[in-house]
């Protein structure tokens, strides 16, 4: 029984040496069949070099290189092509996913044949900006309102998961990745397993705030078409109210004659309706731009270089 060890890594030569000692002191009492399976995901600094020289080092690592960055969503996808064990777990290289839960998880999915994966979830946030965490709150609450799965608040990528879910993830071949909905979609017994936040061991996060905010777009507009009825409701509510303003016009001038005056009303109602068109023309253009990312099918990366003994 193999478990295979999906690390993304960009960035990183700083924090992969010391994940490696951490896993592999942790693997000593766990005593598993471990598979590494690390990828550079377009690094800029020696993360290349380091990866070729540990798996020199150590037969069960293996590595796979970008041509470019791709993107976390992207790395996660290759590992898992290339994971072959009958596990699979996602950890992230700066140790904020602590390697010692990997023994708890093991011994969950062990004793209980009924379930497929168990995950992980932050009950703190300590060491974030507010702000961060307070968008990082509204972004569940909205999500779980409008998306037919259910994301859980606080949940990490790190999980370890059983084969027939792996193989059901790898089905879902979407070129627009968001894998904690893609975790969720696919649906499987998941418990969750919870702990402190961890900070970063060395390096520092490639998310700033921007990234995190459009991150959070793309969770909405890959699990929800509910955007989509904002234009909708909309129009029929402005559409109602113009209804009733016209109504009201008529007897008004009906009743007292033709007073001309409104100018500042109009404009007002100019401009709201005007930002309104666009506002929705915004949301459609969103969706076509997935669909049209969608329908070129490329490929999700680009390996420029893997490791001999990779599959
Ligand atoms: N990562 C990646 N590609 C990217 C950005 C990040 O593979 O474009 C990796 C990174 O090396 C790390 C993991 O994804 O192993 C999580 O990234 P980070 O720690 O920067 O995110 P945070 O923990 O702050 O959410
Ligand atoms: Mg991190």
């Amino acid at each position: 029984m193999t478990i295979s060890v999906i690390v993304p890594c960009y960035n990183e030569e700083e924090s992969i040496p010391i994940f490696y000692e951490a896993m592999e002191k942790m693997n000593h009492q766990l005593r598993e069949d471990l598979e590494y399976i690390f990828i550079n995901d377009g690094s800029k600094d020696r993360t290349l070099a380091v990866l070729r020289q540990l798996s020199k080092q150590d037969r069960k690592v293996h590595y796979l290189s970008f041509s470019r960055n791709f993107g976390k969503e992207a790395a996660l996808y290759a590992g898992l092509q290339h994971a072959a064990g009958d596990f699979v777990t996602v950890m992230d290289v700066d140790l904020q996913d602590p390697p010692e839960l990997l023994a708890e998880m093991k011994a969950m999915l062990d004793m209980n044949p009924e379930l497929d994966c168990v995950g992980t979830r932050r009950t703190t946030r300590e060491g974030e900006p507010p702000i961060r965490s307070f968008f990082a709150n509204l972004f569940y609450k909205l999500i779980n309102k409008i998306s037919q799965v259910e994301m859980v608040d606080g949940a990490r990528d790190f999980r370890l998961m059983r084969r027939p879910m792996v193989d059901a993830i790898l089905e879902v071949s979407e070129y627009n990745r968001f894998s904690k909905g893609i975790f969720a979609w696919v649906g499987f017994k998941t418990e969750y397993l919870e702990y402190k936040n961890v900070e970063r061991v060395a390096g520092e996060t490639s998310w700033n705030f921007w990234q995190l905010f459009n991150y959070s777009l793309e969770g909405i507009i890959n699990f929800s078409d509910a955007p989509l009825n904002i234009a909708f409701l909309g129009g029929i509510l402005s559409w109602i109210l113009a209804f009733i303003l016209m109504m009201v016009i008529i007897v008004r001038t009906l009743v007292f004659g033709d007073p001309t005056s409104g100018w500042p009303s109009l404009m007002t109602v100019i401009l709201f309706i005007g930002g309104f068109q666009l506002l929705t023309i915004g949301i459609l253009g969103k969706y076509i731009g997935k669909i049209f990312m969608e329908t070129k099918h490329r490929p999700v990366y680009v390996i420029k270089e893997k490791s001999k003994s990779s599959t």
